[in-house]
């Protein structure tokens, strides 16, 4: 066979690294970023232009380049930061592999503006796709400007692969926030497309949080800070009744760098036992400083992981750090040993009998029932119309709450033939066989049924208007990601409108009832997905939020109406089998199960 092997050129590996470190135009605007703070800059501006993909640039005030370093910082492994394997132990930088430029200049073209702090004239290099790159003298002010232009213009592969323009402009928001929050004393400023995103002064951490999620994030504050000998923590974690039911404003930083950590995740958590929602998520932003030499953020290389040494001792004092934190503001029980403040209650003797309070209700008592007869026998509605729920907060309202009944199927009703147990599944025979229903899964299937028929052809989502605009509490970048799907949205049934300081709803698909904050949450965890292809497909993902936040809760008393009504809407959807997220609706016995159960 001969020699085969044979030494990568260093364009090779180059583009190798580059698969890597360069995942999306984000990854480049976060590399350059973390550079320019690394050369001690004090004011960063991006710009991008569609998403990154045509061009990315990054100013900076910092300390500069000399026309050396202008051409040596594409080289794989040049960098500034460390001589010897030594200084990996003491880094304070953000980055030190060396590997950033020359990858990034493996995949795309690049020009590169620096002057030095005293120099007169700074230094251009211009670069496509490693080549060794021209340089030239060139006036410009101190600091670096970076830009990136065509990324991935000889990797067609990666190029067509980038998700749409709002997903990986959604990522570059957040990789400029989680820097913008490591750094808050340096200004960030964010343009797309020529307007400005983000434009950030410099302050304290409280003031960042604030510009990047609004002032109502102010109020909800509550700081945390702790040291030990193992770590340092500070930051700020969130009210629990703040909490949201996404994912997404948890942040958590280790020796100034963004991290996603599970265990400290839980740990954080888990300081909120007892006093969160359930499925729900609260904000924070927490820092936790630990000696260089017991950390290794060095197991990925895009370095959003961390390993310490000391996992266990960390996990137990940001616990009851936050816990504490919380306490003081009185928002949680502050320590589980706090014993001495609980109050005792004296052992009952063992004579007394105890009998349970009585509250005594009339279970047929239902306000709406009237109303929901009149209504549906006035015959004023020929149409079958989504089962609706009257739209409101209050958990007691929607358990009171009734829906209109279509004609056709309250006709053909011999109520009562149904009942309901533990008020959550409803108890038929049907065909000779008993049936158990799930009635919030039955719910969803009809409304994600109708929501899909309703939007079939050129018919946009029928949408019923607010009563009053309901202004929605977002972050900046959330309320871009808004903005620019409300063209999509409108057409799926929910209008909004931008003001001043964020997003008003102006109004819902017909039956979307409930907290519209939650509704619009699930929305934005579609938008941030980004997966849908094609009108269709995100039709169909929208129908789901809409199903979602239409139904009726999962435990529900019904009526004999409601339940009939619900029957019959279900058995005439196409899969009245599965949920739209493919759970069983119902469960059935035939008579050889039943008769089995008896032998
Ligand atoms: P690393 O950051 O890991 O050292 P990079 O490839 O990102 O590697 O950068 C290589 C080198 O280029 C850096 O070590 C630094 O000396 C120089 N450099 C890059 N960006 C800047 C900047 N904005 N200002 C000053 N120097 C820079
Ligand atoms: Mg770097």
């Amino acid at each position: 066979m001969g020699d085969c092997i044979v030494q990568l050129s260093e364009h090779v590996s180059n583009q190798i690294a580059a698969g890597e470190v360069v995942g999306r135009p984000a990854s480049v605007v976060k590399e350059l970023i973390e550079n320019s703070v690394d050369a001690g800059a004090t004011e960063i501006t991006v710009v991008v232009v569609d998403a990154g993909r045509t061009l990315m640039q990054v100013v900076d005030n910092g300390k500069g380049m000399s026309e050396e370093d202008a051409q040596m910082c594409f080289k794989r492994h040049a960098t500034s930061k460390i001589n010897s394997a030594d200084d990996l132990r003491s880094l304070v930088t953000m980055g030190f592999r060396g590997e950033a430029l020359a990858s990034i200049s493996a995949v795309s073209y690049i020009e590169l503006k620096t002057r030095e702090t005293g120099a007169e004239m700074g230094t251009k290099v211009t670069l496509s796709g490693s080549d060794t790159g021209d340089s030239e003298p060139v006036a410009c002010p101190k600091g670096t400007q970076f830009a990136i232009k065509n990324l991935f213009f000889n990797v067609p592969a990666r190029r067509n692969f980038l998700k749409s323009d709002q997903v990986e402009l959604r990522h570059i928001i957040d990789e400029v926030q989680r820097l913008a929050m490591a750094h808050p004393g340096l200004s960030f400023r964010l343009q797309s497309n020529g307007s400005d995103l983000l434009n950030l002064r410099p302050g304290t951490l409280r003031q960042r949080i604030v510009a990047i999620f609004g002032s109502k994030h102010d109020e909800r504050l509550v700081p945390v800070d702790e040291t030990t000998d193992v770590v340092k923590i500070t930051g700020f974690v969130g009210k629990p009744s703040f909490a949201r039911k996404s994912r997404g404003e948890q942040f958590l930083f280790v020796n100034g760098r963004f991290i996603k950590h599970p265990l400290m995740h839980k740990a954080i958590l888990s300081a909120y036992d007892g006093v969160l929602s359930p499925r729900h998520f609260p904000f924070y932003t927490v820092f936790l400083e630990v000696d260089p030499n017991r950390l290794d953020v060095n197991i990925h290389p895009t370095k959003v992981e961390a390993k310490f040494e000391e996992d266990q001792a960390i996990f137990a004092i940001l616990r009851s750090t936050v816990k504490r934190g919380l306490g003081k503001h009185n928002v949680a029980p502050s320590l589980d040993f706090d014993t001495e403040l609980s109050i005792s209650i004296a052992p009952l003797p063992s004579t007394k009998i105890v009998s349970a309070p009585q509250v005594s209700i009339n279970p047929d008592y239902n306000p709406f029932k009237s109303t929901s007869r009149a209504a549906s026998t006035s015959g004023l509605r020929k149409e079958p119309k989504p089962i609706e729920f009257g739209g409101t907060l209050e958990q007691e309202l929607i358990e009171t709450s009734t829906y209109e009944i279509p004609l056709e199927v309250l006709e053909s009703t011999e109520a009562p033939k149904y009942f309901q147990i533990l008020n959550r599944y409803i108890v038929a025979s049907r065909e000779g066989n008993l049936v158990m229903i799930d009635a919030r899964r039955a719910h969803t299937r009809i409304l994600f049924e109708q929501y899909l028929e309703d939007g079939k052809g050129f018919g946009d989502t029928t949408s019923q208007k607010l009563l009053f605009p309901e202004p929605m509490d977002l972050s900046q970048a959330d309320t871009i990601l808004l903005v620019e799907a409300s063209d999509i949205l409108s057409k799926n049934g929910l209008v909004l409108e931008r003001v001043e300081c964020g997003v008003e709803i102006v109004s819902v698909p017909t039956g979307v009832a409930g907290n519209i904050q939650d509704c619009i949450d699930s929305v934005l965890e579609v938008l941030r997905d980004g997966t849908w292809s094609d009108e269709e497909g995100r039709r169909e993902k929208l129908a789901k939020v809409w199903a979602k936040s239409g139904a009726i809760p999962k435990t529900k008393k019904l009526s004999d109406e409601e339940m009939s009504a619900m029957i019959g809407r279900l058995f005439s959807c196409e899969s009245p089998a599965t949920d739209p997220w493919g759970r069983s609706v119902f469960a059935t016995f035939d008579a050889q199960s039943i008769d089995d159960i008896f032998g």
